[in-house]
């Protein structure tokens, strides 16, 4: 639905076909907003006791107050003003002395109540910042993201259709509204217009909620999963002429739901936008709705005429009060955050840019810091987890934090290749063995028999055996042409199945050949 247009062709969905993200960077500047919503890790809900765990049967985890029977009255949960607090100094906000909810007032079927309870114009955090560092391929730039607020509210429930093929509307046979999501903490963190990223502007945004989510992540009050919905955003883009001032006409992208998709709907948001204002339309203010399979937008609802939402102080809830000592107290315990551990970090293990940028986009740098703390040198922690393992995530597509390896288990393959138990075509072997389920690696070492054979006695056999096998090559060592041992030693580690320590097979050889 496209709103009613007053001035100048209005053009939204099916508009001019878009311009080249490099042309259209020509002619405009970009400027992005960005609401993120994360809901919240507490036990139980935003302002009743139910339940708040993900994936319970529908409408098992609900009481009269999240589903707004007449008489009940909310609480609010301490937990959550708690984490809220937190996450606002984490972002350097200033921090309420005294707020209120605020209801908002709309019609939705997966709302019980009619309105939902939010913050309004007395958020509990306001004016932060967040620094974010973008790859350029003149080196890591950083920009500064203004937070505009960080507020509290509750989620609404989940309507699903059922009996179609799409799990859309159109073709269902019945709707099921589901009410345990409703009443869960979220916390909204809106930020300021952001400007001057130019073309930019996609990474900007993607390194924002990627650097909020592993802020948020390190402060243990999400668990900040955005394929299960706990971390979505909001997009907000417009166009400017390039040396313009005056900010154009934004739209929203609604739930965008990965770090990918969050830079390609920036990117593919410009594009639209860019061919619109080249054909002399102008921009319609409107939701949006990203596409994962085209990587582009469809229109959703307009928003030429603000919808009145009736905002109102709740009348049910006590206003927030925290106190300077309360707040002071929370600021003392907020833990290293993710900027000042990566900075610690590349000291520490002495690491370029692109190591460290490496670490970063595999998501691997607190899996590789809990490999390190386990007793693994940070190279080999490094690598275990950039090659091998992020391969077989990829391959797997899941997670490198999801793979089914802790990095004590990794710290332990580590240590036994260091002692010489394991060569690293084993350790690959046993890495295999603890993402089967079978176990620690002492556990899938002991089942596989997969021990280095270095004991002499056992790989003096398997040498003496290839010298006997090919007394060409032997003759070639024998009169110093140390290169041809190289055949030896494959004969041996081909008898021991590739459990030979080769070093030590190579040695013997020479030993035994009467070099050295
Ligand atoms: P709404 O409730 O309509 O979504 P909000 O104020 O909650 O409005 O959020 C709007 C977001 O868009 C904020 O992040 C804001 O900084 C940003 N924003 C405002 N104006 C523009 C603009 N012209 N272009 C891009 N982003 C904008
Ligand atoms: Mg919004
Ligand atoms: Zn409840």
């Amino acid at each position: 639905m496209v709103g009613a247009v007053t001035n100048g062709p209005a053009t939204s969905g099916v508009g001019p076909a878009p311009v080249a993200f490099d042309d259209a960077m020509r002619s405009y500047e970009p400027v992005l907003g960005l609401e993120t919503h994360v809901e919240l890790g507490t036990a139980s809900k935003m302002f009743c006791s139910c339940a708040t765990a993900f994936g319970a049967a529908p409408n098992t985890q609900v009481c009269p107050v999240c589903l707004a029977l007449p008489g009940s009255l909310p609480v609010v949960n301490g937990a959550a003003v708690e984490s809220a607090i937190r996450l606002g100094l984490a972002l350097n906000c200033s921090v309420a002395s005294w707020c209120r909810f605020a209801r908002k007032n709309y019609f939705y079927p997966d709302m019980p109540k009619n309105y939902q309870i939010s913050q309004y114009d007395e958020p509990l955090c306001s004016d932060g910042y967040l620094d974010v560092t973008v790859d350029t391929p003149e080196g890591p730039r950083e920009f500064r993201v203004e937070i505009e607020r960080v507020h509290m509210e509750e989620d609404t429930g989940k309507t699903a259709h059922m009996g179609g093929a799409t799990g859309r509307i159109h073709g269902a046979e019945y709707s099921i509204v589901d009410y345990n999501r409703a009443g869960i903490p979220l916390l909204e963190i809106v930020t300021k217009p952001i400007e001057h990223t130019g073309e930019l502007a996609p990474q900007v945004a993607r390194a924002y909620v990627a650097e909020l989510r592993d802020l948020v992540r390190s402060l243990g009050i999400s668990d900040v999963r955005m394929e299960q919905g706990s971390l979505r955003c909001d997009v907000n883009v417009s166009l400017m002429p390039r040396g313009g001032t005056e900010w154009g006409t934004r739209s929203e992208t609604k739930n965008v739901n990965s770090l990918r998709s969050v830079e390609r709907a920036v990117r593919s948001e410009i594009e639209r936008q860019a061919g619109v204002l080249n054909s002399g339309g102008r921009v319609v203010q409107e939701t949006r709705h990203f596409q994962e399979n085209t990587g582009t937008s469809v229109p959703g609802r307009s928003k030429e005429e603000a919808q009145d939402y009736r905002y109102f102080p709740d009348p049910d809830l006590v206003p927030v009060a925290p106190s300077a000592e309360w707040v002071e107290e929370l600021r003392a315990t907020l833990p290293e955050l993710p900027a000042a551990k990566r900075a610690r970090i590349k000291a520490e293990w002495s690491l370029s840019d692109e190591e460290l940028r490496d670490l970063v986009n595999a998501d691997a740098i607190e899996l590789v810091a809990a490999t390190v703390e386990a007793g693994a040198p940070p190279a080999d922690a490094r690598k275990w987890w950039l090659n091998e393992l992020s391969r077989r995530a990829t391959e797997t597509e899941v997670e490198l934090a999801d793979l089914p390896i802790t990095p004590e288990q990794v710290a332990r393959v580590v240590a036994l290749v260091a002692e010489g138990a394991l060569t690293n075509k084993l350790a690959r072997q046993v890495v295999d063995g603890v993402l089967n389920g079978e176990g620690d690696p002492d556990t899938v070492v002991e089942a596989r028999g997969l021990k280095v054979v270095s004991d002499d006695s056992a790989l003096g056999a398997a040498v003496d055996e290839a010298i006997a096998g090919d007394p060409d090559a032997a003759e070639k060592v024998r009169n110093g042409k140390v290169a041809a041992a190289g055949a030896l030693v494959g004969a041996v580690m081909r008898a021991t199945r590739g459990q030979a320590d080769a070093g030590r097979a190579r040695a013997l050889i020479l030993e035994r050949l009467g070099v050295q």
